[in-house]
């Protein structure tokens, strides 16, 4: 399974796009986070071509991952006739999301929350796991398994240990990862990934690139990758 990447960036880089991804299986689209371009980028890739489920899993809700669900919402529903299905991490996520989705207009019987053990998409499920990274919001990285073959997606997070412990997991095949080259900041700092002992970067895709508008570049030149199916438009 490789997820494809609408985006990125972090909240502030202007050339990358919000970090956010998607993956297809035949009608189904599983959508993770939900940037402000996203439904622009979608219709441009043809994206929503055929579809007849629509999942939106949300790592949390800084407005870099969520700025753009009220318009995927509504485009679903309005021209597509589609209500899409939210992904509850937690309850208390189930609400904050509802109560920021109310205050932007957006319509209840436009979409519904299943908890995250009753997803499945052609046997493709997903676990979500707490993360450090802002302490007012609920947080998570989402434990991917596609009929056996897993992966880790970070979410925005500052806990290397976290990220080390998945990337050293024989049984996760592939570990997307933000970045950043910010000293102090609530995200992964570059450096803390060089200094992991034998690290495999085979298994490491970085995204949600936070500081320096050419990190993307400088750590494919230390030996990193990026996701493999990358469209920013
Ligand atoms: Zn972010
Ligand atoms: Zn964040």
């Amino acid at each position: 399974m490789e997820l494809t990447f609408l985006g990125l960036g972090g909240a502030l880089n202007i050339n990358l796009g919000n970090n956010m991804a998607f993956y297809k299986s035949h009608t189904q689209v599983l959508l993770i986070d939900c940037g402000e371009s996203c439904l622009k980028q979608l219709i441009s890739i043809n994206a929503l071509d055929n579809v007849t489920e629509f999942y939106i899993a949300i790592t949390h809700n800084h407005a870099d991952h969520i700025a753009g669900l009220a318009n995927i919402i509504w485009y679903l529903n309005l021209v597509k006739n589609i209500q899409p299905i939210i992904i509850q991490n937690t309850p208390a996520h189930q609400k904050d999301l509802t109560q920021i989705l109310t205050l932007v207009g957006v319509k209840q019987e436009f979409y519904k929350f299943i908890p995250y053990n009753q997803f499945n998409m052609n046997g493709l499920t997903i676990k979500p796991v707490k993360t450090k990274h802002e302490p007012t919001l609920e947080c998570f990285g989402f434990l991917l398994n596609d009929n056996g073959e897993k992966s880790y997606y970070s979410g925005d997070t500052y806990d290397v240990e976290q990220i080390k412990n998945y990337i050293n997991n024989p049984e996760i095949k592939t570990v997307y990862t933000e970045v950043c080259d910010l000293k102090n900041s609530p995200h992964i700092y570059i450096e803390e990934l060089l200094n992991i002992d034998n690290i495999d970067k085979s298994k490491i895709r970085l995204m949600h690139f936070t500081g320096s508008l050419d990190l993307h570049i400088k750590v494919q030149k230390l030996g990193f990758k990026l996701p493999k199916n990358i469209i920013i438009k």
